[in-house]
Formats: C-alpha cells, structure tokens, sequence
C-alpha cells in the first residue's frame, strides 16, 4: 500500500543534501529527510524534491484574551488579543502546558481552517489591537504565521509572538521581522536542562534572545516556568537573570511563573508562591527592573512600578488593570520617567475575560 500524499504549504528554509535528503534549516534540529518523512515538529514534510508545512490555513482554535496572558505586561496593557495556534512542536518539553496541542499528531484539533485575511479581518471585527500567535510554537507555522501577520499590519494590528525561541539564524530575521512584540520562553539556564527535559539546546535560545533585543524593534519580554527541583535553585536563576540583565538589559521584563504538574511530569509538584517570591528577589536583586510572577495571585508582584521613582504605575489583579499612573507615552506621572515598553494612549478595558471565537466551521479553544 503506498503512503498516503502529503499535502501542505510550500516551506521555506531547507536545502539538498548529496545523499540525496533535503535539510530542514528552520530550527536548530536541521532535520533531515527522506521522501514521506516529517521532522520533529510533525508538521514540516517531505514530499518529492520540496518540503511543505502542512498546517498553513488551519488553527486548532481562536480565543480573545488579555495581552497580560501572554504574558506581556509592557504592551499595549489592557488590551485584548485574538490569540491562534496550529499544532507540533519543535522542542519536546516534558512538562508542557499545552500538550495537547503541541503534541498533536492525528490533527484532529485542526478544525478551524482561516486565511490570513479572515482572521486579519476577525482581530479587527472584534476589536482586538494585536494577534497573538501562541498554544503551539509559531516558529514551525513560520510561513502561515508571517502572512497572517503582514495581513494584520496592513489593518493596523501589532503581531504578538509566544515562542520557545528555537529558531535558527537564517530564519529569525523574516520572522521577528513582522512581530511587534514576543514572550520568549527561557526555560532553564543550563545545557543540561534543555537536554534532559526539552530535547533541545540553550544556546540558540540565547541567540535568538540577543538577536530580538539587539536587531529588531520587537518588544521583548521573557518568562521562566519555574519547575521545582528541576530549574528553581537559587544558583540558577540569579545566572539567570544576571545574564538577562547584562546582555539584554535591566529594563527587559522577566515572568516567573508556576508550573503545574502535567504531561510528563506529573510526579512532581506544584510550584509553591514562595518559590516564585523568592526567584524575584533574587532577580531583582541582579538589577532586573520588572519582575513579575505568574499563575499565582499576588498583586504586588504582578502589579508594574516606576523604575525611576518606585510608584507605582500599572495596578493588577489577575489580568485586571486596577491602576494606571502614566501619560499617553508611557510616563510615569509622579516623576516622568518613562515605562519601558510599547504604549498607545490609556489602557484597555478588556479585563480578564476570556472569549472563544469561530472562524468558519472550527471550533473554539476550551
Ligand atoms: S522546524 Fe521541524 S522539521 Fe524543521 S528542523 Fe525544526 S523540528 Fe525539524
């Protein structure tokens, strides 16, 4: 019995080898390829002499949520985001949060087919200032996701990416090119964590960190899942975020957030909010001027202060903007520093609701 076609979206970003496979070039894995094989992220295969992403047009669902989800709490604040994802994924975390979705194989879940234009037009129907391209990584939908985004310009909307950042050089700069903003995932701070828990590397991570920060004009914010046992050593996160403060900045924002058991790592427990408290302090005291924890309830460490004066300029209750003390640039009012971040005006009023939303014949995410 033959196997069945692959059918997709012409990919960008591989080449021939001399042995006669073809090299995917868009992640750091540089996957290699017979006829009728899928990489690691399921979702980019080879069929005869090309290779096609095969999710181009088709989403596993379409939500409206706070930017703050993302988490972004320096963009836009206040604001809802219509947020999308396809499904695989190139990194294999143990711990995922979303397996669902990353791990899909049988793309069941992928039931919402929508052009570019349609969910462009969808962002802007719903009064949405940015689209968020996240639930699964959009470096390997990276032709659907810089063509959904270009449509989103072309209306005035800003382009949100949540990634891993494993993303290969040749690829970044089309990439974050159309991206406004970007929550990147810095999962741990050794070779050895990336390796054990991720199947994957922290140096390309590091890179694609410096190049957004250094070569882009993408907004940039960082966040941490903070795993016990596993990355939440105090030797760890002050490298951590000594790193991040030296080579990135002490303006870049850092979220740790709490891990919950899932996937397969569902014998370990639950992150206690101490352990996030005490990953800030030491974050903070490494210089870093905007740490935030996330997926516990604390306003004070959710909450933004001035990094000029100590005021504080954004209150927040979960994802509810309670306080607001800047001008329409982004001062602070008490002192006229300015808020490191992308500002347009007074905040938005979404609050934290969360709203499924149907394009075409799909259906929401949950
Ligand atoms: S994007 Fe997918 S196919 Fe390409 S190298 Fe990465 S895991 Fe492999």
């Amino acid at each position: 019995m033959s196997a069945p076609r692959i059918e997709g979206h012409p990919a960008r970003y591989w080449h021939a080898l001399d042995d006669g496979r073809l090299q995917c070039d868009l992640c750091p894995r540089l996957c290699r390829l017979r006829d009728g094989q899928r990489g690691l992220c399921f979702v980019r295969a080879r069929a005869g002499d090309e290779l096609l992403l095969t999710t181009y047009g088709r989403s596993s669902g379409f939500c409206i949520d706070p930017i703050e989800k993302k988490p972004l709490n320096h963009f836009l604040p206040g604001s809802a985001v219509l947020s999308f994802g396809t499904a695989g994924c190139n990194l294999t975390c143990k711990f995922c949060q979303n397996w669902d979705i990353s791990k899909a194989r049988d793309f069941d879940r992928l039931q919402d087919a929508a052009s570019p234009e349609a969910i462009a037009a969808a962002a802007e129907d719903s009064a949405c200032r940015a689209v968020a391209y996240t639930y699964n990584d959009p470096v390997i939908f990276l032709e659907y996701a810089v063509d959904v985004a270009a449509a989103c310009r072309a209306r005035g909307l800003s382009n949100v990416a949540v990634s891993a950042g494993y993303i290969a050089a040749a690829a970044r700069e089309e990439f974050f090119a159309e991206m406004d903003a970007a929550n990147i995932d810095l999962k741990g701070f050794t070779e050895d964590f990336y390796r054990r828990l991720c199947s994957g590397a922290l140096a390309p991570v590091l890179e694609t960190l410096e190049y957004i920060r250094h070569e882009t004009e993408t907004w940039l914010e960082i966040t941490t899942l903070v795993i016990p046992g596993m990355n939440d050593s105090d030797k760890e996160i002050a490298a951590l975020a000594e790193w991040v403060a030296d080579r990135l900045g002490p303006e870049v924002p850092l979220h740790f957030t709490a891990f919950h058991p899932d996937w397969r790592l569902r014998d370990v427990p639950p992150t206690p909010p101490a352990t996030l408290k005490r990953a800030r302090k030491i974050a903070q005291a490494a210089g870093l001027q905007h740490v935030y924890t996330g997926n516990i309830h604390d306003e004070s460490s959710q909450s933004t202060d001035c990094a000029g004066c100590g005021a504080r300029v954004i209150g927040r209750d979960w994802y509810d903007i309670t306080d607001w003390a800047l001008d329409d640039d982004g001062r602070c009012l008490a002192c006229g520093t300015v808020l490191a971040g992308r500002f347009g005006g007074p905040p938005g009023r979404w609050g934290r609701r969360r709203a499924p939303l149907y394009l075409g014949a799909g259906r929401p995410i949950p």
